[in-house]
């Protein structure tokens, strides 16, 4: 049997048949970035179609057996080369009636914009939730309103029978009217069909439905039970498939629900299933031990003990295993909890200096200072650090800022 080849995979790239590999690469490239799923969340199929026809176009084999055969040559190489394609790769691609039925006519087309498939949008719907709400799983009611199809006319808008062609227009919903300029000289306006507003078929008045007044649609209000499962992320979607405006003839798109995590408090959620906090401690838990308790996100109290002499420096990080974010779908796996530990040493110093001889026969011995000799020194006194009492260079502050107001200084160094 004899099969036309086609050049619908040129035309996903916007390429002619002759295109150099280069050309394809580049093609390819720039549509890729465009509608990347990242990017590009509702054209998933474009990038799926795009990353097929680069699949094909970019290996000799395929491209060689897509050139003299088509997509059918494909799609039964395929069948006798296993892994020639990923299977549901294939499916979506052929089964999916993504190309409009083999062979069918697609006509020339630009690029990866055309006709496809009608769908309906697909709408996106932000839900605030807490770290908890991720962390113990929770079941939110979502408020919607979307139009669905009437179900007295069954989405006719009428009795059926009752949408009749535009006699106005020829159903085309647009009128052209010709007008005179001058002798062979004519001008073509088009306008939309004032008689059926464009749609190209009307309903009598005597014969619309009640229900819809021949809309075909109602709008309704509907509510959404979306299930946050425990572990799922800030930024996870969860989708309603085909939960989007109903329209006749036109698949629903779907409803996606985008969570958007509000910051805790406590706990701050790494890249992977890990929870971070910061637990301040004084000097004295940090070297002799203590313990304290950390209420978790399921109000679980958590009771933790720094060990006597393990000595916990500022800054230091301590992990609690297993006390993270449950998995996603594997919640009874759960990350790991860190401690950041911040020492607060005592701030104004000790009462009592006398008992510091005590302490220090139990710190590590202090370094051992040679005095110099032989040397000029000048003996000096530490005092509290005051950011106001700016002395910097000898000047005074007043004479600081007109200096730098005037810029005088800057100048007069560099002439
Ligand atoms: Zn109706
Ligand atoms: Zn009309």
């Amino acid at each position: 049997m004899c099969i036309m080849a086609d050049s619908k995979l040129y035309d996903l790239l916007g390429v002619s048949r002759s295109a150099t590999d280069n050309e394809v690469k580049k093609a390819y490239r720039r549509l890729a970035k465009e509608y990347h799923p990242d990017k590009n969340p509702e054209n998933g199929d474009i990038f799926k179609e795009i990353s097929f026809a680069y699949d094909v176009l970019s290996n000799p084999e395929k491209k060689g057996i897509y050139d003299k055969h088509g997509l059918k040559g494909l799609q039964e190489g395929a069948s006798d080369h296993s892994g020639f394609f990923a299977d549901d790769l294939f499916s979506h691609i052929f089964g999916g009636g993504m190309f409009g039925g083999m062979g069918g006519g697609m006509g020339a087309m630009g690029g990866a914009r055309r006709a496809r498939r009608q769908r309906g949008q697909d709408t996106l719907h932000p839900l605030r939730v807490t770290l908890e709400d991720l962390y113990t799983g929770k079941t939110a009611k979502l408020q919607l309103s979307k139009n669905v199809i009437c179900l007295a006319c069954k989405g006719m808008g009428g009795r059926p029978g009752a949408m009749v062609n535009c006699k106005s227009c020829h159903g085309r919903g647009i009128k052209v009217t010709v007008q005179q300029l001058g002798p062979g000289m004519v001008q073509h306006f088009q306008t939309v069909c004032p008689d059926c507003h464009g749609e190209g078929e009307y309903i009598n008045e005597r014969d619309r439905c009640k229900d819809c007044l021949g809309k075909k649609v109602k709008n309704e209000t509907k509510v959404l039970e979306v299930h946050v499962d425990k572990g799922m992320r800030d930024g996870q979607k969860i989708y309603f498939y085909g939960e989007g405006d109903q329209q006749p003839g036109i698949e629903p798109g779907d409803i996606i629900i985008v969570l958007q995590q509000k910051d805790h408090e406590v706990f701050q959620r790494d890249a992977s299933d890990d929870l971070w906090m910061t637990h301040t401690i004084g000097i004295t838990e940090a070297l002799c031990g203590g313990q304290f308790t950390v209420t978790h996100l399921d109000n679980q109290t958590l009771l933790v003990t720094i060990t006597a002499g393990q000595v916990l420096r500022p800054g230091v990080v301590m992990t609690v295993e297993r006390e993270g974010m449950p998995f996603y779908k594997n919640p009874f796996e759960k990350g790991n909890l860190h401690i950041r530990f911040d020492v607060r040493f005592p701030e104004n110093g000790f009462a009592d200096n006398s008992a510091l001889v005590e302490l220090e026969a139990m710190l590590p011995p202090r370094p051992q200072f040679i005095m110099p000799t032989g040397e000029h020194m000048e003996e000096v006194n530490l005092h509290d650090y005051n950011p106001h009492d700016e002395r910097g260079s000898g000047r005074t502050d007043a004479y600081h800022e007109d200096e730098e107001e005037s810029g005088a200084g800057v100048r007069c160094a560099h002439q």
